[in-house]
């Protein structure tokens, strides 16, 4: 149906599958012999709560939810999370432990500032967040009421390949790396992501909370951001993002057809050693992460200077190839190769890099 598109490496918003493009294209109209739009639908209504329905048990089936965590879409990002998670979860104790790995863990820890005792466990920013601590690195508190980490970190290029373990619930931003892999549920309180990294449009956190922690929340906590209220009304306290959540059940769907997390993951690794086994051979690019720290969905890597990765941002869009700058607190480059970024596009980019490297050596 299009066969206009390129290859977007942006971090986010970014690519979504081709597949869940062209249904959502051909049912905007008329979804399901409704005559209607999905987003001109009631929530209310029993055409909507079919679709609402099914992307929650789509969702729990793919990433395998244990029937203890609940599953909730809620408005405000990943960042409207930032402050969900501390007002829900930090009355407990009053403190709470912060793994701070990247700027988007910072600003984590500094929200939750807002609504108490923030113990930072460890700070990777004295080695430009290229590295992952290990468990025994981290300084964890007695009495924290969650530890809290960012599962990948999108603007350095790191991932962490465990979970980390605590005396408390641990909470994880997934934002860049959810549905690319397996993923241990039961190890984490909770869990949530902006969906538009890996999912669906932007607008959205989906979360994935144990339901032994709702009911703990500040009482100066916004009823929107209360997990509580959330559960009780199954994400629909006032009217949800119903767009984004069809979107995601079709994302969903196209993940199952792919061979779910586990082809997710086959799809990842292939994308992501083939960047990092050409940079290891490059004499002209590096990659920045230290290697037991790299991202399989952000790679980022630099040449020796500015103007030339300038240069070949610049070089790389006349091709095809767009939005692999780096984030403006970084610079050099950066490739986002989430699920929906073809194996051709890395094989096309790889490629690429590998004619620039000739001509500007
Ligand atoms: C993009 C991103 C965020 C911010 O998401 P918003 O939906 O814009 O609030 C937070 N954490 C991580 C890891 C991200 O990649």
């Amino acid at each position: 149906m299009f066969t206009d598109r390129i290859y977007n490496f942006s971090a986010g918003p970014s690519m979504l599958p081709l597949p869940v493009l062209e249904r959502a294209a051909r049912e905007m109209t008329n979804i399901n012999g409704t005559g209607m739009s999905v987003m001109e639908m009631s929530h209310r209504s029993g055409a909507y709560q079919a679709i609402f329905d099914e992307t929650k048990a789509l969702f729990r089936q793919v990433l395998s939810v244990p029937e203890s965590h609940e599953i909730l879409f809620m408005q405000g990002g990943a960042t409207g999370q930032f402050a969900a998670v501390a007002m829900n979860l930090m009355g407990r104790t009053g403190r709470a432990d912060y793994a701070v790995t990247g700027n988007f863990s910072g600003l984590a820890a500094k929200e939750a500032r807002k609504y108490g005792d923030v113990h930072i466990a460890c700070d990777t920013a004295p080695r430009n967040h290229t590295v992952i601590p290990r468990q025994e690195e981290l300084s964890l508190s007695p009495d924290a009421s969650y530890l809290h980490y960012c599962a990948n970190n999108t603007i350095y290029g790191t991932e962490w390949d465990y979970v980390p373990r605590a005396g408390c619930p641990v909470v994880a931003d997934m934002s860049s790396n959810i549905l690319s892999k397996p993923v241990d549920i039961a190890a984490h309180g909770l869990i949530y992501a902006g969906v538009q990294k890996n999912m669906a449009p932007a607008g959205m956190a989906a979360v994935i909370l144990d339901r032994s922690l709702a009911g703990q929340e500040l009482a100066c906590t916004p009823t929107v951001l209360c997990y509580k209220t959330a559960v009780e009304k199954d994400s629909m306290y006032n009217t949800p993002p119903t767009f984004n959540i069809y979107m995601l059940g079709l994302t969903l769907k196209w993940v199952q057809e792919q061979g779910g997390l586990a082809g997710m993951k086959e799809l990842r690794d292939l994308r992501s050693s083939m960047l990092y086994d050409f940079l290891d051979n490059s004499r002209l690019f590096s990659g920045c992460a230290e290697r037991g720290a790299r991202s399989g969905m952000n790679v980022t890597f630099r040449t020796a200077s500015p103007d030339l990765d300038a240069k070949f941002i610049r070089e790389a869009a006349e091709n095809g190839l767009v939005s692999l700058g780096g984030h403006r607190i970084v610079g050099g480059m950066r490739a986002s190769i989430y699920n929906a970024m073809p194996v051709e596009g890395v094989k096309k980019l790889v490629d690429f890099m590998g004619r620039f490297e000739l001509q500007n050596l």
